[in-house]
């Protein structure tokens, strides 16, 4: 299938709201007499529902009163996604105190009618053995209370282990496929159709995808026998993740998961067609829907398929290119002669997809912000389908009463199928399944092991009071408000976005948020690219009178970026003298105007992305998807200074005695160094460089003797936007030439430094030995970084987090993670984990967007990291450099193995990461040993536990502390970066109080009787 048919569906991905609700409106709007209709089925539906259902038979009741909106529910959720998987007593106790003793189970004593909400309930979760019905009844705050003081008892921790298997069986319909389908050919189960789908996190390493594939391919033989002919549409299924499949499902890596992907489905459709089964393939997240085509349009097309019509597809209506996704398979199925099963949802990660739109930047969200647009989506979509059944097999799956009254409504003939979880929506469908509604019940198969994910994601959409579920066993809400239509709700509200979530680039109050750019986007990236390489063949250069010397790109040291004359002496003399007397004028400007110079730069830096990037893969050996977040940093750092100067430097009267006026306010202090480092050429240099413009001083801009040329054409963009030759002056070269120079210099009022600590050291050295005024000096330095992992922490979250944090930008960042202190319990199943999906990195070509790890920047740098590398022992595990990076300064990314934290002491710039295993009792003694090393800029925790994430924090005392989550990529305003001790010595780059380190107080106080007497106090009004 061509491309291009995906037009639509691009225009589509990240429309307005309003514009791509208009049409569905019009789609999902029903005549005047099919609407009462639907909605009086609705009602029955409900009211059927609701007397059929009884109180704490399932898992909805409880999630009712234990709400996720409860300290008590989240609770509930964090032990359901973590109990299970910890395998040492210390650590389970831990949770379990951390968790259960921490919140206020009483309060809901009495409070619901089920009897899962009831203590009696909670004897049940813990077990009759521990609690009797009686003590729980009697005082179930208390009963717990005594249970968790008798923690050291085997008894609790297995009493809450079988609790939360209770919750979790709920969803899983058997822990093998054996069990599964026996369940499935019981009385009741041979009602229903069913969909098996086997449990499991997203493959992380090869040998996971080998194992899931296995997996699949025993299910498939398994559900064919059980099916005995009955063929796709009567008989059992399979359902299918491909992320399962391959450890790199992502757009990016498309030129290696696309075509393995295609081999791996086209294997399990063939085994799934001789079988005579059917085989559907799940919906996944946004960004995975463009590669998922792909696979499934190259599956589809195979001739050893022709015949069987089995292949289906999951389609979801939260996103905003569903109709043109479902036009586009309808299109592909006539093509290729297929009838596709086609399922539609509303969609599983809604939350997820929000968060990853803020955090990129993007333009608008892939997904509805409302829960009625998606109704609303998930109706029209539909009806859609219902309209092209000559070339698909319409699926409808939902446990919502309108959404289902309303498909039965309108599909005016039987062939069609309805689809539910297993575990849910049972009552509401009672009534109706049976032959002339067939339902297909969705039905994972795994231990309890795997199910976690599964199990998280089942637990919000009951948990979530905008859910249907939620709300059917809520008594208190009115069966009208219920089954209200969601066209209604639309359009009342003119079809507008949740106005509670902003678009990314509203996110913040006082500043526009940068604009990300999505390299997997089909649309945009590939003109992107093709800027970006154009812009990459250019030839750079910095004119001067000294000698030029060549920069070479570090990808390939036979490529020559341009040529950078070094300032001279005489150069750097005469910047200093423009800009002693300039930086008066630039001051004098005010903060109103000087933050409008800085807010034109960052709309310059961001019209300048491509090149920059170019540059910046260049010259720096920065990948693509690195160079996109420092562009973004850059903007974002000039927006933020902008926003502080225009808060900050307002003049303000203080309160004082009648008489006279006292106003303080903030100047500049004249003539800022600001000297900044290779590893952030754009982001770090324009940061120093506007926070010292903000606050009222010029800039003196030393770049790194390694990227001059990114730092020219920022300084270009800095005038070109307003800031003055007298308030900015670039002056290239190396330290002993250009830095020191600046240092001694008495027209230097101050200095910002980023780089290494014993050159901090050197210049505070000499700083101090200055005759004349006691200067600022402001400095990031350098770290040792830790990152702890209890038992309780997710694997593949912590691996995805340390890889992240130790090879991304090969190691070259100051946040980078150094030493990963691994629980000894979980320690060998995460090194395995770890070293298989280090496997899966890329390395190469900075400018293909496929890389994951560049080059380091120079000849020095990889022989220091060789050096190290040959003073330590064999590593643990270590990548092979591919063909093609023999011509750049490329280090093969590794970790060791260390016995000792403690040895540990000085900071290794590059992806080489540490390792050391504790013992879960040992943990103060590592703590004590990160501590040592006198460093203090990134920490990183994993763990479920918040006792220990506080107790972790609050020990260390880093400048930046990330839980459960990677410990780089600082945001400008959102997490203030910057190290103590050995790392810096503040303030944060980008924190709301940076600018009053670069600025100078004044304080006026004028007697104001001076003239002979109070005239403004006489005559004051009394009031
Ligand atoms: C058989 C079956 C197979 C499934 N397969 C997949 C799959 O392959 N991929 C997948 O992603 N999901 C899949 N799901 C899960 C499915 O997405 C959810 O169960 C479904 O969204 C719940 O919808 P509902 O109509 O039952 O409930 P409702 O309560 O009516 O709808 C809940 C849904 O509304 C959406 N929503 C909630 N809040 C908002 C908001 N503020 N703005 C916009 N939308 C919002 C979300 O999609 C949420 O799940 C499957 C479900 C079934 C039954």
């Amino acid at each position: 299938m061509p491309d291009d048919d995906r037009t639509e569906l691009r225009r589509l991905h990240r429309i307005a709201e309003p514009q791509a609700l208009a049409a569905l409106l019009a789609q999902a709007t029903l005549p005047h007499e099919t609407g009462t209709r639907a909605a009086a089925r609705a009602h029955a539906l409900v009211r059927a529902a609701r007397s059929a259902h009884r109180p704490g038979a399932d898992v909805t009741d409880f999630l009712k009163e234990y709400g996720l909106g409860t300290a008590e529910g989240v609770a509930l959720l964090c032990l359901a996604e973590a109990l299970l998987r910890i395998p040492d007593a210390a650590t389970a106790d831990a949770l379990i105190e951390d968790r259960i003793a921490a919140v206020d189970w009483q309060a809901h004593l009495g409070r619901g009618d089920s009897l899962a909400v009831n203590a009696s309930a909670w004897a049940f979760m813990l077990t009759g053995r521990v609690l009797t019905r009686e003590e729980a009844e009697g005082g179930l705050q208390a009963a717990i209370q005594r249970m968790v003081r008798r923690l050291g008892e085997p008894v609790i921790r297995t009493a809450l282990r079988r609790g939360m298997r209770v919750l979790a069986r709920q969803f899983v319909i058997g822990r093998t496929i054996a069990e599964a389908l026996a369940r499935a050919n019981s009385a009741e189960g041979r009602r229903w159709r069913h969909s098996f789908d086997m449990l499991g996190e997203a493959a992380k390493t090869a040998a996971d995808a080998t194992r899931y594939m296995a997996a699949y391919r025993d299910a498939i033989a398994a559900i064919a026998r059980a099916s005995a002919g009955r063929g796709p549409v009567e008989g059992p299924g399979i359902s299918v993740k491909l992320s399962a499949l391959h450890p790199r499902y992502e757009p990016l890596q498309q030129a290696r998961c696309v075509p393995a992907l295609t081999d791996a489905l086209t294997q399990l459709a063939r085994a799934a067609k001789q079988g005579n089964i059917g085989l559907t393939v799940d919906a996944e997240e946004a960004d995975r829907l463009e590669i998922s085509l792909d696979i499934f349009a190259a599956v589809l097309a195979d001739p050893r398929l022709n015949g069987w019509d089995g292949l289906g597809l999951a389609v979801q209506a939260y996103q905003k290119r569903a109709p043109a996704v479902i036009d586009w398979v309808a299109a592909l199925a006539r093509q290729t002669g297929h009838r596709v099963p086609v399922r539609l949802v509303k969609g599983a990660y809604w939350d997820t997809e929000i968060k990853l739109a803020q955090i990129a930047g993007h333009s608008d969200y892939p997904v509805f912000t409302r829960k009625a647009a998606t109704d609303v989506s998930w109706l029209a979509c539909a009806r859609q389908m219902l309209g092209c059944r000559d070339a698909l097999r319409p699926a409808f799956a939902t446990h919502n009463a309108h959404s289902l009254a309303t498909v039965l409504e309108t599909a005016d003939n039987a062939d069609f199928e309805m689809q539910r979880l297993h575990g849910m929506g049972e009552a509401l469908y009672e009534t109706i399944v049976g032959p002339t509604c067939p339902v297909r019940v969705y039905a994972p198969v795994g231990t309890h092991e795997d199910l976690l994910a599964y199990l998280v994601r089942r637990l919000l959409e009951n948990g979530a009071n905008t859910s249907f579920v939620h709300r059917l066993v809520d008594s208190a809400v009115p069966e009208e408000a219920i089954v209200a239509d969601p066209v209604g709700r639309v359009s009342a509200q003119g079809a507008t976005p949740n106005p509670r979530i902003p678009l990314p680039r509203d996110l913040y109050p006082d500043r526009a948020n940068s604009a990300g750019f999505d390299l997997g986007d089909r649309a945009a990236a590939p003109v992107l690219l093709a800027s970006v390489q154009r812009l990459a063949g250019k030839m750079h250069r910095i004119s001067g009178t000294g000698s030029a010397r060549e920069i070479r790109s570090p990808a390939d040291r036979r490529v020559l970026v341009g040529t950078a004359t070094d300032a001279t002496e005489a150069e750097i003399n005469a910047a200093l003298t423009r800009l002693a007397t300039g930086w008066r004028d630039w001051d004098a400007a005010g903060a109103g105007h000087r933050a409008a110079v800085l807010d034109r730069a960052a709309n310059l830096i961001e019209a300048a992305r491509d090149e920059l990037l170019a540059l910046l893969a260049r010259e720096g050996g920065k990948t693509l998807t690195d160079g996109i977040a420092e562009v973004r940093e850059a903007a974002d750092g000039c927006r933020w200074y902008a926003a502080r100067a225009r808060e900050q430097f307002a003049p303000r009267d203080l309160p004082g005695p009648t008489g006279e006026r006292n106003t303080w306010s903030l100047g500049g202090r004249g003539v800022f160094a600001a000297i900044s480092p290779w590893n952030f050429p754009l982001a770090i240099f324009t940061g120093q460089i506007a926070a010292a413009l903000a606050a009222g001083n010029a800039v003196a801009a030393k770049p790194a003797e390694q990227t001059p040329l990114v730092a020219a054409r920022t300084v270009a963009l800095l005038h070109k936007a307003g800031v003055p030759a007298g308030a900015l002056a670039l002056l290239p070269g190396d330290g002993p030439s250009v830095g020191q120079v600046l240092i001694r210099d008495p027209r230097i009022a101050g200095v910002a430094f980023t780089g290494g600590t014993e050159t901090a050291q050197d210049i505070a050295r000499q700083l101090a030995e200055r005759p004349g005024p006691i200067i600022p000096f402001i400095a990031e330095t350098g770290g040792v970084n830790a990152m702890i992992v209890d038992s309780s922490a997710l694997p593949e979250q912590v691996i995805a987090d340390v890889i992240a944090s130790a090879f991304v930008s090969a190691g070259q960042r100051c946040s980078a993670l150094r030493l990963l202190c691994l629980q000894d319990d979980v320690a060998d199943r995460m090194l395995t984990m770890f070293a298989g999906a280090t496997e899966t990195l890329m390395i190469g070509d900075p400018l293909d967007p496929a890389t994951d790890v560049g080059p380091v920047i120079d000849e020095e740098a990889r022989d220091r990291l060789r050096r190290y590398a040959a003073r330590m022992d064999t590593p643990l595990f270590e990548l092979a450099l591919p063909p093609g990076t023999e011509h750049g300064t490329f280090f093969a990314p590794r970790a060791y193995l260390l016995d000792d934290p403690g040895r540990l002491r000085e900071e290794v710039f590059g992806p080489i990461l540490h390792v050391v295993r504790y013992a879960a009792d040992r943990l103060d003694a590592v703590m004590n040993a990160v501590a040592s090393t006198g460093f203090g800029l990134t920490l990183g925790v994993h763990s479920r536990i918040e006792s220990t994430q506080r107790c972790i924090v609050e020990r260390l005392q880093v400048g930046n502390a990330y839980v459960n989550r990677n410990q780089i990529g600082a945001v400008v305003g959102v997490q203030p970066f910057g190290g103590r001790g050995l790392s810096g010595t503040g303030p944060k780059a980008g924190g709301p109080i940076t600018l009053y380190r670069f600025a100078e107080e004044h304080v006026v106080s004028i007697n104001t009787a001076a003239a002979g007497g109070n005239a403004a106090l006489l005559a004051a009004d009394e009031g």
